[in-house]
């Protein structure tokens, strides 16, 4: 075992440094690099993080060597101070706390005035000449100890205190009277005593032990591994304890507590921001038992507390405080969040570490840093976290506002959206006819909801996971969408669902769902808008100075293609034909088409879309005029295209001169066990050459009419679920023939490509046969999750969550690419491809596209481009700056 050891800080001695994070944690980290620096930091010392990992590993047992340190560490405090630990004539009295190399706020313990007993209580009350504030730092040390330590609930402590303001007919604690609290200490040590059958420790040494290993101990409690679970840090890690000598923000009217920023933690505004409290500790900020007042004149929220600033009530600390906040500042080149301590008109500066911060505000901060040449472009754009950036292109949920939870689903598309619920397509048209806003509520939704999702201000769906059609669609359209909501259960014949908390939600009734965190809530809770600021331009432009890998867009639509290129996207990596067919008129002429039962009557009705999709790929080619257009043929299985109403069966069995039971047969017999491995993909065109044979058409007209019209079309077309390089092969000669016809009749050269997608394990294995054929692969990750995984993916949602509260898996791979088993398939055929035709163009269109973790790994793969939906573009920009300039610094 490694020798036990503590860092010491103090002005004149500091065993540490700010590198020293993992063994210090952030906390003692810092306190030792500020006192180097010459901040006045009480002196203390940091019990390492390894020393907690040795206690779990001895059993939860504090080592002997260890105990013989924190004796020392005393010692230095004693002579630092010239206090005496436990002294009934200067008593030291000293603060132990928590502190991990990752910040974990809240998530542990502390305990502060330990070294009281009741001799040590007499030396406080004599040096300061204020018996009050001596017994009130005995009874918040009891309380403190006593819930910390032996785990007695802070309730009885408090009721005692009450009934005391009671009896005594006074408002706030601080109007009880030395007396008062007198008896206040003693009654809290009898409550100790009936609960631990002893009296309160009056040992100091006992009362350290017992603190620092509380301070152990709370790096296991429930609500700390719940943080660590949700942020991804290790629990190996453990948590340092950091034992300092107190000050006294409680002492009184000159001194104060408080906590500030050094740029607004919610806007990135430069200016210090924060609030303080007069004669107080900082738990009673925390605790909020009185309200703290703003620092200065920028943190005032509420006119009257203009004049109760620290700037104005103590003018000349608060400029030294400014003064060593900057100065801070320019030392960790980041915003700081500092807790400092004023006692008896002198400042200490307890704690700095980096300042949490909202998306926004990490935005401006990292811009602004870099114009006032603190940072490098490179740190700027790594301090933003990329998927954060998904809460700045959606309306949000104004985090003020009052609300009341129905229930949890998964947050398949970001974004607040309030609305009546309608539970059909049809009652959404009627709702939305009155300009009224609607939600759609379904079990899960199909193609035939498309109209219904368009028009509504959001989708939730009780079934489906993150890449269902709801999900999917949703995304496509920058629509709210919360699918997967387990928890409700939907009746629509009596045009409701219940939640399990057994609330009951009526058709026409408002609901509010909040698509970044899968949230549902009753009625309309207040949201706010998003804001395009130029920082977030500024910054995104950088990005862009990093994109080895191009950022595309999935889109089908002008208007996606065109949001998309607000965005910045680089082209379109994948252009799902399938969606434009779900406008009624054509997807009248494609059922035509899926019922036909001889090739004539398929390739009549055939002709009458082609002029459709021709229209379609002649304005995306127009939008994206110079940048790559990657054109998917057609996919899906042909049963989510077929009519399901009676009505519907019968406009089509009019239409195609046959019965109503005729329709109904040719309906059944489409209908597959399993269609998602059924009749889809490319087999369709194997089995439907003309299918294919008109895409190909439509589309090579279309960039015949751009090049007529003056734009540049840049196509790409793509066979999509292939699991054969002869499969493959025979499509994309028809694909070619096609091209050639065209081409010859038009007399214009249009230069092309024919790719296609790896979304099969076959197809990732026998990567290299398939790349002699294709010009380019692309990574559908849905369906390669799907397929890889067998997992589905439109009903997987249902019981992922079990995997990963089990800890089976870190997130969902619908979410987060599965690099393990998904992402060594993709990086076998990746190799494959490559030992075929070295420059093979690659790139990804699945969801996770638009993802950063997974967008990483592409980038490693040294992918050509990343694909993702219209509103994803920008964190996709970000998040492939930042994994190639991870991978630059990494060589
Ligand atoms: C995929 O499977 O990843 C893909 C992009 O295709 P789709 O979602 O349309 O099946
Ligand atoms: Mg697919």
């Amino acid at each position: 075992m490694a020798e036990c050891k503590i860092y010491r800080f103090s002005l004149e001695t500091s065993d540490g440094d700010a590198s020293m994070k993992p063994l210090l944690g952030g906390k003692g980290a810092n306190l030792a690099q500020m006192c180097k620096d010459g901040f006045p930091v009480p002196p203390g010392f940091t019990v390492p993080t390894n020393e907690c990992q040795n206690y779990y590993s001895n059993g939860k047992k504090m080592s002997d060597a260890l105990v013989v340190k924190l004796k020392e560490g005393v010692k230095f405090i004693e002579d630092k101070t010239g206090k005496g630990f436990g002294s009934n004539s200067n008593p030291l009295l000293v603060s132990v706390r928590s502190g991990a190399a990752i910040s974990m706020p809240g998530m542990m313990d502390t305990i502060l005035n330990l070294g009281l007993n009741d001799e040590s209580v007499k030396g406080l009350e004599k040096i300061t000449s204020n018996k009050r504030f001596a017994m009130d730092s005995y009874r918040r040390f009891i309380q403190m100890y006593s819930n910390v330590v032996c785990d007695i609930d802070h309730s009885l402590f408090d009721e005692i205190i009450e009934h005391k303001k009671h009896i005594k007919s006074v408002i706030n604690d601080s109007d009880l009277s030395a007396d008062d609290i007198t008896d206040v200490v003693s009654e809290f040590k009898s409550i100790f005593k009936a609960k631990m059958g002893k009296n309160f420790p009056q040992d100091v040494y006992e009362q350290l032990l017992g603190a620092a290993e509380a301070v152990f101990r709370s790096w296991n409690s429930d609500r700390a591994i719940y943080y660590r679970s949700i942020n991804g840090i290790p629990d190996a890690i453990g948590t340092a304890v950091n034992i300092q000598s107190m000050v006294f923000g409680n002492l009184n009217d000159l001194s104060a507590t408080g906590v500030a920023f050094t740029r607004n933690p919610s806007n990135g505004q430069n200016y210090l921001y924060g609030e303080f409290l007069i004669n107080a500790q900082g738990e009673d900020v925390v605790a909020g038992i009185r309200t703290p007042s703003p620092i200065n004149a920028e943190s005032v929220i509420e006119e009257e507390s203009k004049n109760k600033t620290m700037q104005i009530v103590m003018p000349e600390v608060y400029n030294q405080f400014l003064a060593l906040s900057k100065k801070l500042e320019l030392i960790y080149k980041d915003m700081q969040d500092i807790e400092f301590t004023i006692e008896n008109g002198k400042l200490y500066i307890l704690q700095t570490r980096s300042g949490k911060r909202t998306a926004k505000a990490a935005v401006k901060i990292a811009v602004d840093m870099v114009n006032e040449g603190l940072i490098s472009k490179e740190v700027a754009l790594l301090r933003v976290d990329a998927n954060s950036l998904n809460s700045l292109l959606h309306k949000s949920i104004n985090p003020k506002a009052k609300k009341t939870l129905i229930d949890k689903g998964l947050p398949a598309s970001p974004g607040a959206a309030f609305g009546v619920v309608a539970l059909s397509q049809d009652k959404v048209k009627d709702y939305h006819s009155k300009g009224i806003s609607v939600i759609l509520v379904r079990n899960e939704t199909s193609p035939e909801d498309i109209e219904g999702m368009n028009l509504s201000a959001g989708v939730l769906t009780a079934r489906g996971g993150m890449t269902s059609h709801a999900a999917v669609v949703a995304r496509g359209m920058g629509k709210t969408c919360v699918s997967g909501a387990s928890g409700l259960n939907i009746n629509y014949k009596a045009g409701n669902f219940t939640s399990k908390n057994g609330i009951t939600v009526k058709e026409g009734d408002e609901i509010t769902i909040d698509g970044t965190s899968g949230e549902i809530f009753l009625g309309s809770v207040e949201t706010i808008n998003p804001e395009l600021f130029v920082e977030f331009k500024t910054l995104l432009d950088w990005a862009d100075e990093f994109n080895n890998t191009k950022v595309r867009t999935n889109a089908e639509t002008t208007l996606d293609a065109k949001v998309a290129a607000d965005f910045g996207a680089k082209g379109i990596g994948l252009c799902r034909t399938e969606h434009m067919f779900f406008e009624k008129n054509r997807i009248f002429n494609f059922r035509k088409m899926i019922l036909s039962t001889s090739k004539e009557e398929r390739e009549k009705a055939l002709e009458s879309i082609l002029p459709y999709q021709q229209k379609d790929f002649t304005e995306i080619f127009e939008v994206m005029s110079g940048l790559p257009v990657n054109i998917r043929l057609l996919d899906p299985p042909l049963h989510e295209f077929l009519p399901q109403k009676t009505e519907e069966m019968q406009e089509l069995a009019k239409e195609l001169n046959i019965s109503l039971t005729k329709v109904e047969e040719r309906v059944s017999s489409l209908h597959e066990q399993n269609p998602m491995l059924g009749h889809r993909g490319c087999r369709l065109g194997i089995t439907y050459p003309e299918i294919y044979a008109m895409q190909a058409r439509a589309i090579f007209e279309a960039a015949c009419d751009s090049v007529q019209a003056g734009f540049k079309p840049v196509t790409e077309v793509m066979i999509p679920l292939t699991i054969d390089e002869t499969e493959l092969e025979k499509l994309i000669n028809l694909v070619k023939q096609t091209a050639s016809a065209v081409i010859a009749k038009r007399g214009i050269n249009i230069d092309y490509q024919v790719g296609t997608m790896i979304e099969t394990p076959r197809a990732a294995l026998i990567a290299d046969g398939i790349a002699k054929v294709a010009d380019y692969f692309s990574y559908g990750t849905n369906d390669l999750t799907q397929t890889t995984l067998a997992l589905s993916r439109d009903d997987s949602g249902t019981f992922i969550p079990d995997y990963i509260s089990t800890g089976i898996f870190e997130n969902d791979p619908f979410q987060v690419l599965d690099t393990k088993g998904v992402g060594k398939l993709i990086n076998l055929s990746a190799e494959l491809a490559r030992g075929v035709k070295q420059k093979i163009k690659l790139g990804i269109c699945g969801e996770h596209g638009g993802e950063a973790k997974s967008i990483a790994f592409c980038v490693n793969l040294g992918f050509d481009y990343v694909s993702c939906s219209p509103y994803r573009v920008p964190v996709a920009r970000l998040a492939v700056a930042q994994a190639q300039i991870k991978k630059q610094t990494a060589k």
